[in-house]
C-alpha cells in the first residue's frame, strides 16, 4: 500500500478562462445561450451569444463548449469524507443508528481492520474524488476539521464554518452549540432511526439549545408527525439522505414532507451507509419519489447553500458570484431536467473558483494543452476522468481502475 506524501499542490490563481458555444443555466427552468468569462475565481460576465467580443479572449485561455449545458457547481450538505474509500457496511434495517453503528464496528477484523490503516489523508482525497466526479464543488464534512481539507490547492470547497455534534448522545453537545458562532449553522445527526430514543431527539434538542434556522437536522426519518409543524415553524433545516436511510432503516422521509417542507436539502452521506455520491442520491430521489426536477435542483444548490449560509450567489451563475461549475451534455431540456435525467457519461468538467478540476477523457483529448495539470485517468462507473488530484493520492488504488468499492476492499484486505 503506498503512502500519501504530503504532495505538493499548485493553489496559483488561474488565468482568465472563457467558456463560450454552450448554454447557461439561469435558474431551473432556465438557460440562455452565453459566453462566461473567468477570472480571480469568480464569474466576471456573462455575455449573451456564442461568440465572445473581440479581444475579450487575448488575456485569457478559451474552451470551446459547443452542445454542452454549464450548471452551477453542486453543493453537497452531508459527507464523512474519510470513509470515503470505504465499502457500504451492514445489513438493515436497523431500528436506529446506534444498533447499524454497534454491527459494522468491527475495528479488528475485515475490511475495517486494512482500511483504518490507510493514511487518513488518502481516504480524505478520495471523498473529495467521489464529490468532484458528482459534480459537487462544495461539500459539508459532518466531522472534525484535518489540514488537508483547508488547502486552497483542493479541488472543491470543503466547508468548515458550521458547529457540529456527532449526535445528541454526544455528552459534550450542549457546549458545542454554544460554543458556535451565532452566524453559523450547528449541524447534527437527529432522528437517524424510528425508535423511542431517537423520536425524542427534536425535543432533546429544543431542550438544550435554540430551536431555529441555524438547527440542521441531519436525517430526521424518526421525527414523529407533531413534531414536524414545529421545526417548519422555527425554521430548522433538515438534510436528506435518501439511499443512506434505505441502507440503515429501510425507510426515509415521506414524499408529502419532501414536497411542503420548505427547509430541505440533499445530502450524499458516505458511501460507508450510502450508495455513493451525491448524484447517486439525485437518481435515487427522482426514481423513489418521482419528484419534481427543480425541486430535486435547488436541494444541491440554491437551498443547499442556504442552509449552510454561504455568501450569495452560491448555487446559481451569475455575475460576480463564484465560478464554480459543472459542465454536461447538452440534451436540450431545461437545466433542472437535464440534472434530474443526468447519467455519468453526460458530464465534460467540473470547474471549481474558475480552473478545470475534473475533465472526462474526451475534453482532456481536445485540451491538452490546458489540462495538463490535471492527472488520471480515474475510472468510476465506466468512464474516464482526469482529476486536480495528487497522482500518489489516486494511487492508492490499483492501476486505474476504481470502479468498484467491494474489489478495492477485498483487494485491500487480502494485503
Ligand atoms: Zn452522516
Amino acid at each position: 500500500m503506498s503512502q500519501v506524501a504530503a504532495a505538493p499542490l499548485s493553489a496559483s490563481a488561474p488565468r482568465a478562462l472563457v467558456l463560450s458555444g454552450a448554454r447557461v443555466a439561469i435558474d431551473p427552468g432556465h438557460a440562455l445561450r452565453a459566453v462566461l468569462l473567468l477570472r480571480g475565481g469568480k464569474i466576471e460576465a456573462i455575455l449573451p451569444g456564442d461568440e465572445p467580443p473581440a479581444g475579450i479572449v487575448d488575456s485569457a485561455d478559451r474552451i470551446d463548449l459547443k452542445d454542452h449545458l454549464i450548471l452551477p457547481g453542486l453543493i453537497n450538505v452531508h459527507d464523512h469524507l474519510h470513509f470515503g474509500l470505504f465499502p457500504r457496511l451492514g445489513r438493515g434495517p436497523y431500528p436506529g443508528w446506534r444498533e447499524w453503528a454497534k454491527d459494522i464496528y468491527r475495528p479488528h477484523e475485515p475490511p475495517l481492520r486494512a482500511l483504518l490503516e490507510i493514511p487518513k489523508d488518502a481516504r480524505l482525497w478520495w471523498g473529495i474524488v467521489h464529490n468532484l466526479l458528482s459534480g459537487a464543488t462544495t461539500v459539508c464534512h459532518h466531522d472534525a476539521a484535518h489540514p488537508l481539507l483547508s488547502d486552497p490547492a483542493i479541488p472543491l470547497t470543503v466547508h468548515l464554518a458550521f458547529g457540529w455534534a456527532h449526535s445528541l448522545d454526544d455528552p459534550e453537545w450542549k457546549n458545542r452549540y454554544a460554543g458556535t458562532p451565532d452566524d453559523w449553522p450547528f449541524i447534527v445527526h437527529c432522528a437517524e432511526g424510528l425508535d423511542a430514543k431517537c423520536r425524542r431527539e427534536a425535543a432533546k434538542f429544543k431542550r438544550g439549545a435554540r430551536l431555529d434556522d441555524r438547527a440542521v437536522f441531519v436525517h430526521a426519518v424518526g421525527i414523529p408527525r407533531r413534531d414536524w409543524l414545529m421545526l417548519q415553524a422555527a425554521g430548522v433545516w433538515i438534510v436528506w439522505c435518501p439511499t443512506s436511510n434505505l441502507h440503515i432503516l429501510g425507510r426515509t422521509l415521506p414524499r408529502h414532507l419532501l414536497l411542503t417542507y420548505p427547509s430541505i436539502a440533499l445530502g450524499s452521506d458516505s458511501p460507508i451507509s450510502a450508495a455513493g455520491d451525491l448524484l447517486d442520491e439525485l437518481q435515487a430521489a427522482r426514481a423513489m419519489y418521482d419528484l419534481p426536477p427543480d425541486l430535486l435542483y435547488r436541494m444541491v444548490t440554491t437551498r443547499a447553500a442556504r442552509l449552510l449560509r454561504l455568501p450569495l450567489q452560491y448555487g446559481s451563475i451569475a455575475s460576480g458570484g463564484p465560478a464554480d461549475l459543472l459542465v454536461v451534455r447538452d440534451t436540450g431540456q431545461t437545466p433542472s431536467d437535464s440534472l434530474a435525467t443526468l447519467s455519468r457519461g453526460d458530464f465534460a468538467a467540473v470547474l471549481h473558483k474558475g480552473g478545470l478540476k475534473a475533465a472526462s477523457s474526451e475534453l482532456h483529448r481536445q485540451h491538452r494543452d490546458l489540462l495538463q495539470a490535471l492527472n488520471g485517468p480515474v475510472t468510476r462507473h465506466g468512464c474516464k476522468w482526469y482529476v486536480a488530484v495528487p497522482s500518489d493520492a489516486l494511487a492508492i488504488r490499483t492501476e486505474d481502475d476504481c470502479e468498484s468499492r467491494e474489489a478495492l476492499c477485498a483487494e485491500v484486505t487480502n494485503q
